[in-house]
């Protein structure tokens, strides 16, 4: 297999092997999907609309910091119409005839409740899912606080429309504008708003009302400003956490996010019993590479190692870039025997590239590979200092070798 291919690829954003944008390995053919959304958004100003539309294209990790951030300003809202709701009863008192007034305390009172509910569930270790069904109840609470109180304000003796209850829907299209939501999640909340909305108008007859119109214009508009506030906070959280996490090099997850994906697959071993294994990979003699052929050479070979390892793994395992020229694998669900077995793929495949260079020249580069499982009840690095004493085990046996090791109680355990 000749690399020049691979660089090729490489330089492309669309290549299947090693995503760019959060060094997520993924399956051949997944980047084609998007391609025709990603066309139009290179005319948008180079951003990928993919990033925003849905959260389809986005890590496990960052699928978790994004929840967490939108749980905490979920709660900061929450906390505040807690006691605002409520509070405002005092406007009501001199606003609305007691014959208004009376339901209406009934009514303030359950949606702080209400609220409050969706504030003690916003403090659970909740996922992304959740974190979205939270964000839509709260909407759909606002909507029916709305649609109640405009019921109680048209019943009986007419009253003034008073502010305070017509700009309930705006206000609350405009307070979605805080949370870095996908197009997905904040258009289907905003369809689930309008059909209350219009629901309520049929019901009151008032539709097909110049008044009703100009509402609903309002509102799209609305919709449409709060959609960029929150696509614009998506984008840069995503920048920030893509730049924090990922190895500008070659694309790959940095040793930090290396460490809490080691950690989760720990949770798993615990949890479900899941066994998982790990490899480190390192070039042989690389520094030959970099004196012979140059640094900005060297670069290209350790784009290419990334790539020539990503080949031979599926789209659930996990590579990291280690160090200058080491790499981390983990595997999960596979034991120590089938992590040789991809372990000896990655060097078998190393030994049959060249790697192209300026100037037609092409290089051979081997890796050596030290693998290992990880041990129930050992500390991520324990299992770590295991693999690196295996994989320099692998250098002394004289490099382009895969070595296995495991404790000695381990290995009992597994044999009875
Ligand atoms: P060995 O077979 O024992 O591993 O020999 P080696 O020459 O590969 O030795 P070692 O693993 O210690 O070499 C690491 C070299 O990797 C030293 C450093 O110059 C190079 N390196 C580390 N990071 C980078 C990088 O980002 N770019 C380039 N071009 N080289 C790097
Ligand atoms: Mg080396
Ligand atoms: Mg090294």
């Amino acid at each position: 297999m000749d690399i020049a291919k691979i660089f090729n690829q490489q330089e492309s954003n669309n290549s299947p092997l090693v995503d760019q944008r959060d060094g997520t390995h993924y399956p051949a053919g997944e980047d084609q999907d998007t391609f025709i959304v990603d066309t139009i958004s290179g005319y948008l100003g180079g951003f990928r609309l993919s990033d925003i539309l849905s959260t389809d294209n986005h890590t496990d990790d960052f699928k978790v910091t994004r929840s967490e951030y939108m749980l905490s300003r979920l709660r900061v809202l929450l906390i505040f119409f807690i006691v605002a709701v409520p509070a405002w009863l005092i406007i009501d008192l001199y606003t609305l005839s007691w014959e208004h007034f009376k339901p209406m305390i009934a009514v303030r009172i359950s949606m702080s409740a209400v609220l409050l509910m969706i504030c003690l569930q916003s403090t659970k270790k909740v996922g992304q899912k959740q974190t979205s069904v939270l964000l839509a109840l709260t909407m759909l609470a606002t909507m029916l606080f709305y649609a109640a109180s405009i019921l109680i304000v048209n019943s009986g003796a007419q009253e003034m429309p008073l502010a305070g209850y017509t700009v309930i829907p705006f206000l609350a299209i405009s307070v979605m504008g805080l949370f870095p939501a996908t197009i997905l999640l904040s258009t289907s909340i905003m369809a689930m708003m309008a059909f209350i909305y219009i629901g309520l108008e049929t019901y009151l007859g008032n539709l097909f009302s110049i008044e009703v119109f100009d509402a609903l214009w309002i509102m799209a508009m609305t919709c449409g400003v709060t959609i960029c506030i929150q696509s614009g906070q998506l984008l840069m959280l995503l920048k920030l956490y893509r730049e924090s996490t990922r190895d500008p090099l070659t694309g790959l997850i940095n040793r930090r996010v290396l460490m809490k994906q080691l950690t989760a697959e720990i949770e798993m071993q615990e949890t479900i019993d899941r066994p998982f294994s790990v490899l480190m990979a390192d070039l042989d003699r690389f520094k030959r590479v970099n004196d012979e052929y140059g640094h900005l050479v060297g670069d290209s070979v350790l784009k290419a190692t990334a790539r020539l390892i990503a080949i031979e793994l599926r789209s659930s395992d996990v590579v990291a870039r280690f160090g200058g020229e080491e790499f981390v694998v983990v595997l999960p669900g596979q034991i120590g025997d089938e992590a040789l077995h991809v372990a000896e793929r990655i060097r078998q495949r190393f030994e049959q590239t060249r790697v192209a260079i300026p100037d037609g020249i092409k290089i051979a580069i081997s890796v050596s590979l030290g693998v290992t499982e990880y041990e129930p009840g050992e500390r991520v690095e324990a299992t770590l200092a295991r693999v690196n004493a295996t994989l320099y085990k692998a250098k002394e046996q004289g490099r382009n070798r895969v070595e296995f090791s495991q404790s000695e109680k381990f290995t009992n355990k597994q044999a009875s």
